[in-house]
């Protein structure tokens, strides 16, 4: 079976890729350059990739760029999207390739006769800004959606492109007919399979390092990297999946007690300062877990801990903290 990951040079596509690869897939991957090895080494070395996997070059911003890399697949795992958080021009960095490119893929994919469902990457960033203020004990799942309005007012343009992005897509999925699931993950953490940091790591990264609260808006959720990939491949696997997956795996302000456990000599007075008070909202992983995809979440110090056996090279990870 042939199926397709764009921007799977990245970190959440990276894993994506390994898992459907160890599953037996043929994979075909898109790449926004292929002439810089630094967005393929890593694959090309990842096992059956010599015998499976196949790389294509494709721009989101560019009409059509998909169409080669589509052709014979039965799922599209559409990934690739900016994951920026300070821009210049929103409309040109963030909103025009998460809109126009997730509409250029889905028609690319459209026009694929082998195609039986796409699967796109969405995230909580998609779900959690409605109009509605959350409190603490509200109850967030899918029924849930942000507004474009009110992440701009919160001044997130990347969360005013991932929540054009979804709404775009399953638009586009209803209008021509097409299966789509869509998972929407919190904040992404584990190991990196790709040689140069992602932006979430990198702020994950000095959140451990310096307490600099990543979480400003004081949404603490958590979810491993490699429970998203199977996440996305059970969403393709399973026929009965269907509409949105909120993939939170951890919820917590317990990410303060266990990297203050797995880095003793770091000061986290400063940490501590910061994120009390924290108000926590409950998240139902029901539908991704025993309702529906079934995934089972790693728990939180594995991704956490770089010492740990299970994210080092074992699981084909670089064995960095994030
Ligand atoms: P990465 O930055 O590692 O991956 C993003 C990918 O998108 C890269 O491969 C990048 O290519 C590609 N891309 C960006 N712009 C373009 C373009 N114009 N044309 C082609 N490809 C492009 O981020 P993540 O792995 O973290 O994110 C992957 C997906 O998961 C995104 O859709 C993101 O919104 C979503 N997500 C991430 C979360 C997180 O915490 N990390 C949480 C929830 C959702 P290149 O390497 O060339 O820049």
């Amino acid at each position: 079976k042939v199926v397709c990951v764009t921007g799977a040079s990245g970190f959440i596509a990276s894993w994506l890729v390994k898992l459907l690869l160890a599953r037996g897939y043929s994979v075909v991957a898109t790449v926004r350059s292929l002439g810089d090895p630094k967005k393929t080494e890593h694959l090309l070395a990842l096992d059956g990739a010599k015998e499976r996997l196949s790389l294509f070059e494709a721009n989101l911003i560019e009409d059509g760029s998909f169409d080669s890399a589509v052709k014979g697949c039965v799922c599209v795992f559409h990934t690739a999207s900016p994951v920026q958080f300070i821009v210049d021009d929103p409309q040109a960095q963030l909103i025009d390739p998460a809109v126009k490119g997730t509409l250029n893929v889905l028609n690319s994919a459209s026009k694929v006769p082998s195609l039986r469902r796409v699967v796109l990457t969405s995230s909580m960033a998609s779900v959690l800004f409605g109009a509605k203020v959350p409190v603490f004990g509200d109850v967030v799942d899918e029924t849930w959606f942000s507004d474009p309005t009110v992440c701009q007012k919160r001044n997130s343009w990347y969360c005013v492109s991932k929540t054009m992005a979804e709404d775009a897509a399953v638009k586009f999925s209803q209008e021509n007919d097409m299966d789509l699931v869509v998972i929407n993950p919190g904040f992404v953490i584990g190991p990196i399979l790709q040689p140069t940091l992602n932006n979430t790591s990198k702020r994950f990264m000095n959140f451990i390092k310096t307490g600099e609260d990543v979480f400003s808006d004081r949404v603490y959720i958590l979810v491993d990297v490699r429970d998203v990939a199977i996440a996305h491949i059970l969403a393709f696997e399973k026929p009965e999946a269907n509409g949105r997956y909120c993939v939170v795996g951890n919820v917590s302000s317990e990410i303060m007690k266990i990297v203050e456990k797995l880095y003793p000599t770091i000061d986290h007075s400063r940490r501590y300062k910061d994120s009390k008070g924290v108000e926590s909202l409950i998240y139902s992983v029901s539908r991704v877990k025993t309702e529906g995809l079934g995934v089972e979440f790693t728990p939180l110090e594995v991704g956490t801990c770089a010492g740990e056996e299970s994210v080092g090279p074992r699981n084909g990870g670089s064995g960095a903290w994030v």
